[in-house]
């Protein structure tokens, strides 16, 4: 009997592409944990509260919280509620969305110290009800404008922004 002659020839690209590539559509499901320390401080905030905590090695008082103090090395477990009000500590004016569209009224995250944490100590947010984003100064003092009591979900966009205070 003859063998059978199977002549090869070369692969187009798209069934080289078949060939070597398998379609995977992965249904990735997560949870994410925000820890105890952070957990507690979203819940603060479904309750209108920010909470900070003050290690009692430094004394300083942070916010967000945190489980340890990264100076000192030590747990720190003593809670406190802070004001919602604070003072402007670093801001930017920005006409860029954070999914990169043109803004006609500019975004301004700024850094945030709250009250009665220590000095430097801030959270980032950004600033609404500004009338004139050149008015926005370093030190400017700020108050937090929190969404409907029904409408949070302990997370930080639990306060909408912050607005300038009257001084
Ligand atoms: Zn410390």
């Amino acid at each position: 009997m003859e063998p059978k002659v199977i002549r090869g020839r070369d692969l187009k690209r798209d069934e080289f592409e078949k060939a070597l590539k398998v379609e995977y559509h992965p249904e990735a499901r997560y949870a994410w944990d925000a820890g105890y320390a952070v957990g507690k401080f979203l819940e603060g905030l479904k309750q209108g509260k920010i909470l900070g905590v003050r290690c009692r090695r430094c004394r300083r008082i942070l916010v967000p919280p945190r489980a340890f103090c990264e100076l000192c090395f030590v747990p720190i477990d003593e809670w406190l509620e802070l004001k919602d009000t604070g003072t402007v500590n670093t801001f930017s004016i920005s006409y860029v969305s954070m999914d990169v569209k043109r803004l006609e009224e500019p975004e301004i995250p700024a850094v945030i110290e709250i009250d009665g944490a220590s000095p430097g100590v801030g959270i980032l947010h950004k600033l609404g009800e500004v009338d004139d984003p050149k008015n926005v100064k370093i030190g400017m003092k700020v108050k937090a404008v929190w969404k409907p009591e029904k409408e949070r979900t302990g997370a930080i966009t639990d306060i909408l922004y912050f607005k300038p205070l009257e001084e």
